[in-house]
């Protein structure tokens, strides 16, 4: 029995769901992007709101106090086109040395199984330099990302092999 599942498995109408929760998500603390996620969203004509954190990682500078994503205007993503991996695959997200877990937020409970272990297997998948640049990030981050983040339940999602 996986617990990390949740029953209501109808994929509706996830923009509605997303604007009516205001964009919890992008007032975590900012987000990781991979060289080629960096270069899409700068080369497409927008402002440049990284700081290169490592080789081919890059890391968007946050706005205090509220934890908000430089790339968030009136709720919306405005490159929501060329987002990040981990923008596009949330409510699932990979917590380093634990493995992928689903954040119990509105959208979480209209994702079918297969969507949530497709996403758990594509953020499971990226590259190590990667998954430890989103772990100091949130370690940057700090008490304020785990009080933003402790606003929902999270569950261990087990992938069966
Ligand atoms: S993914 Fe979840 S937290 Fe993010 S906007 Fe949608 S409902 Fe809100
Ligand atoms: S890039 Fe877009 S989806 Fe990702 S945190 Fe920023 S506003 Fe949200």
């Amino acid at each position: 029995m996986n617990e990390g599942i949740p029953k209501r498995l109808d994929d509706t109408d996830p923009v509605k769901i997303c604007t009516s929760c205001e964009s919890q998500c992008c007032k975590l603390g900012g987000a990781v992007a991979t060289e080629n996620e960096y270069r899409a969203i700068v080369e497409t004509g927008n402002p440049d709101y990284f700081e290169k954190v490592t080789d081919g990682v890059y890391q968007m500078k946050w706005i205090e106090p509220e934890g908000r994503c430089p790339y968030l205007e009136d709720n919306l993503c405005t490159i929501y086109s060329v987002r990040p991996l981990g923008c596009r695959m949330f409510p699932v997200v990979h917590v380093q040395g634990i493995g992928p877990h689903l954040v119990r937020c509105e959208l979480s409970y209209h994702l079918t199984s297969a969507t949530i272990i497709e996403r758990a297997l594509l953020l499971s998948s990226r590259p190590e330099e990667v998954a430890d640049a989103v772990l100091d990030h949130r370690k940057r981050a700090s008490c304020k990302f785990e009080r933003r983040l402790s606003r929902f339940d999270i569950n261990y999602i087990e992938i069966e092999k």
